[in-house]
């Protein structure tokens, strides 16, 4: 096989190998031991804005006519000077060769090897990796989809149980450091089996998005709403004494009783809600937090529905 040497003596070889370098995805550039340009393809002369004869350019003159023409490398905060301090800082830290992607004005990717050579010259070539950067774009989307979806409660838009759950978690370990109240109700429907035997599974359906709207009404951005069950969510109150958690929920089955749920055929229905609410007590975990408002919400189911119980006081 031939060296690099032979091929630099073999015209043909020669011929191939600055054709090659000079296709339209591959940028090269060249820059003596004072940053000037020595060298640039056509494609990169045609990325960065720069014409055939320019006269002589260093490193910071090609940033910067690309700043001024809305060509070449797209920069950061626009701070072109800082830009330049910064790269060129990095282009001769360590002889060999440094690795990077560089998006362009006209938005395609490059990943960009820079080779710093032992007398100090620097050889930059750019491939084009657009195609890459738009796969990983619709990954990096699909993903932060998922992990949305998997943190929401289809039929509701509310938190999943799993989140709700998660977020309980943080809020009592953010309670328990800044010694601050947490609140949490245990939200049970009341006799919604009836509602699906009587009106369909439908109608059922219709009820718990319904809900899921008055959750987002009652609740402030601080606040967790989450289905955690067929009929049951759990709303997490943040820095709340337990009364002000009380009555929240009271205004929401309050509200509830005013609402009707329009159905399919024009009928509508009205629902209830049971609820059981605790306050976070330091040195609990998240079951013993639960079976607190747990206890509260049997309490509210055994007093006759539609009601809210605080742990600790009598039925409403
Ligand atoms: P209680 O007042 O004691 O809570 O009675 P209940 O009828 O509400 O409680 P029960 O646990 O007996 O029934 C809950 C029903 O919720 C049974 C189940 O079929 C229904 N369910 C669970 N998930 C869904 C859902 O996603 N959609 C609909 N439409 N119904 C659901
Ligand atoms: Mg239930
Ligand atoms: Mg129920």
């Amino acid at each position: 096989m031939k060296s690099i040497l032979d091929l630099c003596t073999d015209d043909v070889a020669h011929e191939a190998l600055l054709c090659a370098l000079d296709g339209q995805h591959l940028l090269v550039a060249i820059y003596d031991t004072s940053d000037r340009l020595v060298f640039a393809n056509s494609a990169f002369r045609h990325s960065f804005g720069l014409g055939r004869n320019d006269g002589e350019i260093t490193f910071a003159d090609v940033v910067l006519r690309g700043v001024l023409n809305q060509r070449g490398t797209r920069i950061e905060g626009d701070d072109a000077l800082a830009f330049i301090t910064n790269a060129q800082e990095l282009r001769r830290q360590h002889a060999g060769q440094r690795t990077f992607a560089a998006e362009l004005m006209d938005g395609r990717w490059f990943s960009m090897t820079e080779t710093l050579l032992d007398n100090d010259w620097i050889v930059v070539v750019g491939t084009d990796i657009s195609h890459l950067k738009s796969t990983e774009e619709a990954w990096i989307g699909a993903h932060e989809r998922a992990l949305k979806e998997a943190r929401t409660d289809v039929l509701t838009g509310l938190a999943s149980r799993r989140h709700s759950m998660s977020a309980l978690e943080l809020a009592m370990s953010a309670s328990a450091g800044a010694q601050t109240p947490l609140t949490i109700a245990l939200v049970d429907l009341d006799h919604f089996k009836r509602i699906n035997d009587l009106h369909g599974h439908a109608a059922g359906d219709a009820v718990l998005r319904d809900f899921g709207e008055v959750c987002r009404q009652a609740t402030r951005q601080s606040d967790i709403a989450g289905r955690i069950g067929g009929e049951e969510f759990l709303v997490v109150f943040p820095g709340t004494p337990v009364e002000h958690g009380a009555s929240a929920v009271e205004r929401m089955r309050r509200n509830v009783l005013g609402r009707r749920v329009r159905l399919a055929d024009e009928s509508s229905i009205r629902y209830s809600f049971s609820a059981g609410v605790c306050r976070f007590e330091i040195g609990d975990d998240l079951n013993a937090t639960l079976a607190r408002a747990d206890r509260a919400l049997y309490c509210a189911k055994s007093a006759g529905r539609n009601r809210t119980v605080s742990w600790g006081a009598p039925p409403a």
